[in-house]
């Protein structure tokens, strides 16, 4: 019996797939994609007569028996998911069925959305004395957050943060943040489909018209939505600069400057 492998197909442009995730697209016997995310371009390189099956409508029981029906027939079978395995992807869930019936597994990590999101914006997610932490989340919809995880209470740090699953959810996000002392003129980029050729979409505004922004531009699906103080520091005059390139600055590679 051979592995299971659950591969990040990263955010939507299938040269965004690692190398690794390439090569076993390419000797994969069966393939099980999360049809709504993963581009089926990523299955180009799929051999003739690789068996490639749409998850999307399958419960996770189905999705379960799909692929240790194929590895018990000897087969090398891939859980394509969208951007990484590891948020947001039920790995767990598939993984559990699957450590009973001692059937091997291995994890090939994605480009995740938001790292793709911020990317398509030319936004960094951290900057010299801004901000230096990122924080991936997402609003309480019908999966409840667990304690200490509401939203006004991580955007009280104040740091970037990255809303996976919360699109249609903007107007809480703005009632949260302005809770945490956020306010109304916060810049937010969302962006839609990140990465998907010719399907990308990037929506700029602030907590108070970024809703009305993206209901004209008529997204309601697949998109992240970050908000975060280093938001638009291209434009910005002046900027701390980053000691790992101060030349007054010694570290590991080089020595400082003499001044
Ligand atoms: N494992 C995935 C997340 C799956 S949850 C990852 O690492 O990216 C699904 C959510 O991911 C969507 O609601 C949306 O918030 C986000 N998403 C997935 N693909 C996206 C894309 N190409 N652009 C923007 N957001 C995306």
């Amino acid at each position: 019996m051979k592995k299971i492998w659950f591969v990040g197909a990263g955010p939507g442009d299938p040269e965004l797939l690692t190398l690794k995730a390439q090569r076993l697209i390419e000797k994969a016997d069966a393939i099980l994609f999360a049809g709504s995310l993963v581009s089926e371009a990523a299955m180009a390189w799929a051999r003739n007569g690789c068996e490639i099956q749409d998850s999307k409508g399958m419960t996770l029981e189905e999705i379960t028996g799909w692929l240790i029906e194929r590895a018990k027939d000897g087969a090398t079978v891939l859980r394509l998911q969208t951007g990484d395995p590891g948020l947001y992807g039920a790995l767990i869930e598939m993984v559990q069925p699957l450590d009973r019936e001692g059937i091997a597994i291995e994890v090939v990590p994605g480009v995740t959305s938001a790292m793709a999101s911020a990317a398509a914006a030319v936004e960094t997610l951290t900057l010299p004395e801004v901000t230096q932490t990122v924080i991936m989340t997402r609003v309480e919809g019908r999966t409840p957050m667990p304690e200490g995880e509401s939203l006004p209470e991580l955007a009280a740090h104040h740091c970037t943060l990255c809303l996976y699953l919360s699109i249609t959810l903007l107007k809480k996000v703005r009632e949260n943040l302005l809770a945490a002392g956020w306010r109304d003129e916060s810049p937010v980029v969302v962006v839609h489909k990140a990465s998907w050729p010719d399907k990308q979409v990037i929506v700029r505004g602030t907590l108070a018209d970024i809703r009305e922004k993206c209901k004209a531009a008529k997204i309601n699906s697949q998109a992240i939505i970050i908000v975060s103080p280093a938001l638009g520091a291209r434009d910005w005059p002046e900027l701390k600069k980053s000691k790992l390139y101060d030349a007054e600055f010694t570290h590991r590679f080089r020595k400082a400057e003499k001044t």
